[in-house]
């Protein structure tokens, strides 16, 4: 059998992605190999292949217990001879899995990096032929990464402890210059074949806002997402808890996910949402490593992580069915204290390289040029040519606001006052106000009467004007202009036609000009009104802010 047929037998996979095969091959050549790929890239599959086509057993170290599990259980479904040694193993289970070892049992053996200071598990790897020792997240080797284990030092000692010195294989999605020196050093790596594949995601929306209120952003993005699958990151498990509450309350369903949850209630949390039963997760960074959910749509950080390893690990969670998806951060200044007490208070490796990167964190919170190009950067990659289209920074258009309702209040309003009047009495009628004219013409008994009561009034004359500008409505005469409808009126009336504002991103160097000629920044200010109008309403209301407008009138 070679690698391809493995590949499709076990896995059904019926090609390697980028980077798998050539790993593939370096190993079953004999050479050591270090992967680099970014989180979502397959790694796995590099060292589980040439696994089953090495003769004798292939250990792989892991950091977190519940990842390796899952991947023992998945092998074992694939009908591949895996088991795994951690330190919950009663001493007679593990004289089990010692034995079935020695008679040849198992082409994997995963192992908790904690479990390689122990001696009896040095006198089970003596016993056994190990072809080689795959070591996954080798990141957590260096101080210089984001997820120091010491543990991982004994590595190396495995290759002392064996007659004959193993291939040794590591895998990664975070290495920095710095961290890949340590990787090959620490793990002792000889001439190892190297492989990074491209860290570009395409399908990745990156963006970082900088909201007044994160609750009302995070609640106005949910909004507008519904039934998506995403996951929040918070900084804090208190962060999280709050957050949960909140959206609870605004009728957000959700479900969340920190280490100060029971073991119980974190995996049914977990498994809610692996299996769509709630679209929402709300977590601390003790999630998603391991977690393989390919339709994730968006991952939001409600907090500023504290590097860009970090930050890139848990954005890339989104999309990896390679289908497009929103990585959105939301910035406050307050971001960096907590990141700044985080690192003082804990245990005081490294304390000034994590300042580094905690500055290098905040620097991609404040670029104004391609975020894509600053990430691909940041990992020692090489950078688009080009701005990228695609990110908070490139892109000129990433949102639109559908307004048709608002826009259809306003067209019928116009009708039923017979197009005689002009903006300012066309809004107090929309507005419900109680003036000396709106009663002399009997307007307060118009349906149309207060539909936009909750609108502030010059928010309804913006609105108007947008229309106009838009050409949904026109101004006739010049001195006291009255407002018509136009041919695109019946259009939206009738519902042929959605109406959407932009929002565009103004950069301060090139003046943008919508198709109306308005100023960019006009409809910018009034999307940002609209989007908090609509926060306000469905707040007071407790409803969903997107109402039809039932207009009974309109049966021409
Ligand atoms: P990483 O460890 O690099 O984050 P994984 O090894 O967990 O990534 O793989 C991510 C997902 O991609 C898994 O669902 C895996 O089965 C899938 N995958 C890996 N290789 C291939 C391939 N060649 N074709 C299709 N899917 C693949
Ligand atoms: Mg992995
Ligand atoms: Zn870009």
């Amino acid at each position: 059998m070679n690698p391809l047929n493995i590949l499709k037998k076990y896995y059904g996979y019926d090609a390697f992605r980028p980077g798998q095969e050539e790993l593939i091959q370096a190993i079953l050549s004999g050479k050591d190999a270090l992967g680099i790929m970014p989180t979502g890239g397959g790694k796995s599959i590099c060292y589980q292949v040439p696994a089953l086509l090495l003769d004798g057993v292939t250990i792989v170290i892991s950091p977190l217990i519940s990842l390796m599990k899952d991947q023992v259980d998945t092998l074992k479904e694939y009908g591949i001879e895996a088991e795994l040694i951690n330190s919950t193993l009663s001493t007679k289970e593990f004289r089990e899995i010692r034995a079935n070892a020695r008679m040849g049992a198992y082409k994997l053996l995963y192992v908790a990096p904690e479990r390689l200071e122990t001696e009896s598990f040095m006198d089970l790897i003596r016993e056994v032929p190990v072809s080689m020792v795959a070591v996954d997240e080798a990141h957590c080797v260096s101080q210089w990464g984001h997820d120091f284990r010491p543990s991982y030092r004994r590595v190396s000692q495995i290759l002392y402890a064996l007659p004959k010195r193993p291939i040794v294989a590591a895998f990664t999605a975070t290495a920095t210059p710095l961290v890949k020196e340590d990787i090959i050093k620490l793990l002792e790596l000889n001439k190892p074949f190297e492989l990074t594949s491209s860290f570009d995601r395409p399908n990745l929306y990156f963006e970082v806002r900088k909201p007044e209120n994160k609750l009302h952003e995070t609640e106005m993005y949910l909004r507008e997402h519904v039934g998506e699958s995403g996951v929040i990151y918070c900084a804090t498990r208190k962060g999280v808890d709050d957050l949960y509450e909140r959206l609870l309350r605004l009728g957000l369903p959700c479900t969340k996910y920190h280490a100060g949850l029971s073991e119980a209630e974190r995996s049914s949390n977990q498994d809610d949402f692996l299996y769509d039963r709630v679209s929402v997760m709300i977590a601390t960074n003790a999630f998603g490593m391991g977690i393989d959910k390919p339709n994730v749509r968006f991952v939001l950080h409600y907090n500023m992580p504290k590097n860009m390893e970090g930050y890139y690990q848990e954005a890339g969670r989104a999309g990896r069915d390679g289908e497009e998806a929103q990585c959105i951060l939301l910035f406050g200044t307050q971001d960096i204290m907590t990141n700044r007490y985080l690192i003082e208070n804990a245990n005081g490796l490294g304390r000034q390289i994590e300042y580094d990167k905690l500055n290098s964190m905040v620097d991609y919170c404040n670029t104004e040029s391609c975020l894509r190009n600053y990430i691909l950067n940041y990992f020692g990659q090489q950078t688009l040519e080009e701005d990228c289209h695609h990110c908070g920074s490139c892109n000129n258009d990433t949102e639109e606001s559908d307004i048709t309702v608002e826009a259809q209040k306003i067209l019928s309003c116009v009708k039923r006052m017979k197009e005689r009047f002009g903006s300012t009495q066309v809004a107090d009628v929309l507005k419900g106000s109680n003036t000396q004219k709106i009663k002399s013409f009997k307007f307060n008994e118009l349906t149309t009467y207060g539909v936009m009561k909750d609108y502030p009034k010059d928010t309804i004359k913006e609105l108007i004007s947008f229309l106009v500008a838009e050409g949904y409505l026109q101004l006739v005469g010049t001195q006291y202009p009255i407002i018509q409808l136009t041919e695109a009126s019946y259009e939206v009336l009738k519902g042929k036609k959605p109406v959407t504002i932009k929002r565009i991103l103004v950069k301060e160097t090139t003046p943008v000009r919508s198709r109306s000629g308005l100023d960019a920044k006009v409809d910018l200010v009034l999307f940002e009104k609209l989007r908090s109008i609509r926060y306000d309403i469905a707040h007071k209301q407790h409803i969903q802010p997107f109402m039809v407008f039932p207009d009974t009138t309109l049966k021409e």
